[in-house]
């Protein structure tokens, strides 16, 4: 496969654009906030002696919230799946099965993603037809990967060595304005939906487009708790600051941010503000932390803020798929100085601890929906490496087990409780 077409693939599915009003960020008072990270983690544990990493990993639940790549097949091979070699290691993209396998990773939600440009009565359409993608993917792999719809499964699947894979839709404009096509999705196997992409729609307000209804509207409130009812997660990565609290502010279970990042360490307006993350300590929801430098590195938050007017001035002046790669990579190169390191990815994960607390945090690569990585986490099979960091940095053995998937299986369950199914 193309790198070309790789990168191609990939800036589609990117979250963003403009300011939306921030949030209470920091004024970037380090000092402070570093002393409060410190003060955050529990002394080291001196009875017992640390764990290795490696096996601290291999034995923990590892959940990651958010992979793109049943996008990146679409934009390869269509719907066909039969050129797709799942089970061997492909040098492009970042994940595969041997690298999935590396990686260390249970418990995978893929991504069904559907392009702002299929707002509309097709949007329903595509998102069923990347469902059906990803559970014909599944059952193609049978030894290594299983659907799983409840955490009671996704422990049984994970016991039996396979890989548990759950749905997320990514975009409410999936659901066209029905609730009737919410819960078709919830059948179809969703157990998350991220409320938008980059583009407000008539009943929730999106990052970086123009606010429409101070966060969320009376139909954006039925849609919550439907949700609720349903046992699906609520995903407000993607979302206004406003529209996050409007959701916290009506919702009965724990909310998501699937692929979101600190806005105080990254200024983009799809990250984080701390005045959100202290509210997840009642709502009890978490954070999983996106990987792509853009969200992660200070300056790359800045100079890609508006990241999908400027994909679509450049589309429309590169009509040839390999000149607007290109072109898009010379834009990446220029504005991204830096890409990070998994340290960049670990200091996200500290201050969303220190701010919101150990329960509170995960792990949203958003792997092969970016075109750039921290160096160290080039792709899937680097996710031992965060542990060994967050080890080093002295997280306990019961704290890394949290972030790296005790805390999305507890919201599950509490998801599926409250919605009483
Ligand atoms: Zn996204």
């Amino acid at each position: 496969m193309g790198r070309r077409w790789g990168v191609a693939v990939l800036l589609s599915s990117l979250g963003c654009v403009s300011a939306d009003t921030p949030g209470a960020s920091l004024d970037g008072d380090e000092t402070a906030s570093e002393a409060v990270v410190t003060d955050a983690r529990p002394a080291a544990d001196s009875e017992s002696p640390p764990m290795d990493p490696a096996r601290l990993h291999a034995d923990a639940i590892v959940v990651d919230g958010h992979n793109d790549l049943p996008w990146r097949l679409r934009g390869l091979w269509g719907l066909d799946l039969d050129p797709v070699t799942f089970d061997s290691r492909w040098d492009e993209g970042h994940t595969d099965l041997p690298r999935l396998r590396e990686g260390g990773v249970d418990v995978q939600f893929w991504a069904a993603y559907v392009p702002v440009r299929f707002i509309g009565p097709d949007a329903p359409r595509v998102a069923r037809e990347q469902i059906d993608l990803i559970r014909r993917l599944i059952a193609r792999y049978p030894q290594d990967l299983e659907l799983a719809l409840t955490t009671a499964e996704v422990r049984r699947i994970v016991g039996a060595g396979r890989i548990a894979s759950m749905i997320g839709v990514e975009g409410g404009h999936a659901i066209d304005g029905s609730i009737g096509i919410l819960r078709e999705l919830y059948d179809l196997g969703v157990r998350y939906m991220t409320l938008t992409h980059s583009a407000t729609l008539d009943w929730v307000d999106a990052a970086g487009d123009r606010p429409q209804s101070d966060g969320l509207s009376d139909f954006g409130r039925d849609v919550i708790a439907e949700m609720n009812g349903l046992g699906m997660l609520v995903d407000i990565s993607h979302v206004t600051s406003r529209a996050m609290h409007a959701v916290l502010d009506v919702t009965t279970a724990p909310v998501i941010f699937s692929h979101s990042s600190a806005r105080a360490l990254a200024d983009h307006p799809r990250n984080v503000p701390d005045d959100v993350l202290v509210r997840l300590r009642a709502n009890g929801g978490i954070v999983m932390v996106n990987f792509f430098s853009g969200f992660l590195t200070p300056d790359g938050a800045r100079n890609v803020v508006n990241l999908f007017q400027e994909e679509a001035r450049i589309r429309a002046e590169n009509p040839d798929p390999a000149a607007f790669a290109a072109a898009m990579e010379t834009w990446y190169s220029e504005r991204i100085s830096s890409r990070g390191t998994i340290g960049t990815i670990a200091d996200h994960i500290d201050h969303v601890v220190s701010v919101a607390g150990i329960d509170h945090v995960g792990l949203g690569s958003d792997f092969d929906g970016v075109p750039m990585l921290p160096e160290g986490m080039e792709d899937v099979s680097k996710l031992p490496d965060l542990t060994a960091e967050l080890v080093a940095r002295g997280y306990g053995e019961a704290e890394v087990r949290k972030i790296l998937g005790e805390n999305l299986m507890r919201v599950l369950e509490t998801a599926e409780r409250v919605s009483g199914r």
